[in-house]
């Protein structure tokens, strides 16, 4: 809006006609003091002052303006048909005017000065307006990297505090923070910890996770720098990542080095036991064997269905014990697996007969799918004692319903084989443990009789021979295991 100023009302006629009827917001003053008055009051892109005025005159309305910050900006256009000497026009602009115009006005000429005062007027707002907005925006990054530099002091006393070595890294992973315990296993802050030749390359390792965007977690032994001694540490380096796209990365090593020793020194135990075992164990077995034909040449004394019972019971404790010694086979990298050309269908019909033999009689085993008649690349003894396993289990875990499944798909690349028991079920949560060793689903350890060893020695065989293992099941309804064997 254009605010127009002098005492005669006729001039400020026919110049408010002329700004109006060029799309100009007109308002007007009929004095000085008015025209502060309402210049305090409203918002002004352009001031045309007269300099004559009785009471104030135009350079003391300017000078005033001048001193208050919301009008001093103001462009201020003199009008004047007296004072038009030099000394006139340079007061004017001294006192704070844009431009000097003299009387009789050409209209033409006083329309374009008009016009460019005000748009520079109209820019010059914008681009205040505008670098407010920026010293806002400004403000408002210092004080987030403010809150975000708190954070992170923060998360970093936090890994200070930690009983493991944790560091983090950039989104190019690079280190870019280490705790004081790293430096008991590396003397650079951005360099890991030296491994030993035998493990993996941790540089390496995490390349190939960074590529995918995926956690590592890695056993691995690294040497300490006072003692030279290499100690197991389990490293784990975790993504953090920020509206998907990984922000950089958390990692700590936990010393698993005592841990490591105590479960070689069990293993190694364990190894021990069960051979001692097994030794007498093959002696009293033999005996029994023996004892057991003569009671029957004796023509069936009444001793011999303690001898039969007693061979049954050899039977289970020389299973268990061959599980244990299968177990530290396992642990050692021993656990053999001799793959030939074998008919799957005999292994598994030869799996369902000992069963049949060798458990309650009312218990069904029913065969779905096509029959795999076929020779594939397998060890006979180790895939029937998986079968077995199953199928024990099937049974040991139904004690209320004696029917069994067993099925049976091949497709171009693998036969897969999986048994089906409609007794406890698993809770969905606990299905993917029930393959490591020792884990036993605590609802039924105390019911049943178990080592929790037995599906443990199966993943294993089954990943020996490059297929896949698993479980479906529902609480109370039952459980499917299978696994899969490749064809080739
Ligand atoms: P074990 O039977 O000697 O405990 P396994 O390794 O064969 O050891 O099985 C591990 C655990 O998995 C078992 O303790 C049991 O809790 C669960 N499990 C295995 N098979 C079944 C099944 N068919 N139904 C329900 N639970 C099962």
């Amino acid at each position: 809006m254009v605010l127009i100023v002098d005492d005669n009302p006729n001039n400020i006629f026919s110049l408010k006609k002329l700004l109006e009827s060029n799309d100009f917001e007109v308002d007007t003053a009929l004095s000085g003091e008015e025209a502060l008055k309402k210049a305090l009051k409203n918002n002004y892109s352009l001031i045309i002052l007269d300099v004559q005025m009785p009471d104030m005159d135009g350079f003391e309305v300017a000078e005033a303006l001048s001193g208050y910050s919301k009008t001093k900006e103001i462009p201020i256009l003199f009008l004047s048909a007296v004072s038009i000497e030099k000394k006139f026009i340079t007061k004017g602009y001294k006192s704070g005017g844009k431009d000097y115009v003299t009387k009789p006005i050409d209209s033409d000429i006083l329309l374009l000065k008009v016009k460019t005062f005000y748009n520079l007027q109209d820019n010059n707002l914008a681009m205040k307006k505008m670098q407010h907005n920026l010293e806002l925006e400004n403000k408002g990054r210092r004080e987030l990297q403010a809150a975000m530099k708190s954070q992170i002091d923060h998360f970093h006393l936090m890994l200070q505090a930690l009983p493991q070595i944790a560091f983090t890294l950039n989104e190019n992973g690079e280190v870019d923070f280490v705790n004081c315990k790293w430096y008991q296993y590396s003397d650079s802050d951005h360099d890991f910890p030296e491994t030993h030749p035998d493990d993996h390359d941790i540089q390496q390792e995490f390349e190939e996770c960074r590529k995918r965007g995926k956690a590592l977690e890695l056993e691995i032994r690294i040497k300490n720098i006072k003692t030279k001694l290499y100690r197991y540490h389990l490293l784990r380096m975790s993504p953090v990542f920020e509206g998907g796209i990984v922000k950089n990365w958390v990692g700590t090593f936990t010393d698993i080095d005592d841990q490591k020793r105590i479960e070689k020194e069990k293993d190694e135990f364990l190894s021990i036991a069960s051979h001692e075992l097994k030794t007498p164990l093959t002696s009293i077995k033999a005996y029994t064997q023996l004892l057991d034909r003569k009671l029957k040449a004796d023509n069936g004394s009444s001793e011999l269905v303690y001898v039969e019972k007693t061979l049954d019971q050899i039977e289970k404790l020389n299973s268990l014990i061959t599980d244990l010694l299968d177990i530290s086979k396992i642990e050692n990298g021993k656990l053999k697996i001799n793959k030939k050309p074998e008919n799957l269908e005999s292994i598994l019909q030869t799996a369902i007969e000992t069963i049949l033999h060798t458990s309650a009689s009312n218990i069904k085993i029913d065969r779905h799918g096509n029959k795999p008649d076929f020779l594939i690349p397998v060890d006979k003894i180790r895939i029937e004692q998986v079968l077995i396993n199953f199928l024990t289990n099937a049974i040991k875990y139904s004690p209320e319903n004696h029917q069994i499944i067993v099925s049976t798909f091949t497709d171009e690349k693998e036969v897969r084989i999986s048994v089906t028991d409609f007794g406890i079920g698993i809770p969905d949560f606990k299905q993917e443990y029930v393959f490591q060793k020792f884990y036993r689903v605590e609802e039924s350890s105390l019911q049943f009789q178990g080592l929790g060893i037995g599906l443990y020695i199966c993943s294993e065989i089954i990943n020996q021979h490059h297929g896949t293992i698993g479980v479906s099941s529902e609480l109370g309804e039952g459980s499917t295991f299978y696994f899969t064997l490749p064809l080739n």
